[in-house]
């Protein structure tokens, strides 16, 4: 006998083990990769190169999960973050040393 047989977690109606969704009732049975909604990657490429280190830590835990597409989103938003913090930081440099000049010209 097939002694593998699954159980429904809401209608707890037997379900063969392959089944990704119950018949019964259409509860999701296997934990289904699901695609990273479009919105979502540009809100946090948006957050990524808008506010750059706070995509560091939504990047890595996409990078976390399970699913080619979600670890390619979380690698391009830290790659995102990575980049504008160091554009961040050398363009703060750039100013402070225009600034710094300025100043030492009026000095
Ligand atoms: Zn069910």
């Amino acid at each position: 006998m097939n002694n593998t047989v699954n159980i429904c977690s809401v209608c707890h109606q037997a379900v063969l083990p392959e089944y990704y969704f119950c018949p019964n009732c259409g509860n999701n049975l296997k934990e289904v990769l699901k695609p990273v909604p479009i919105i979502n990657q540009i809100g946090l490429y948006l957050l990524a190169i808008l506010l750059p280190p706070l995509g560091l830590w939504p990047g890595i835990k996409y990078l976390m999960k399970k699913g080619k597409q979600s670890k390619w989103v979380g690698a391009i938003t830290v790659v995102l973050t990575l980049t504008s913090t160091v554009i961040v930081i050398e363009f703060t440099f750039k100013f402070l040393n225009d600034y710094l000049s300025q100043i030492s010209q009026y000095l």
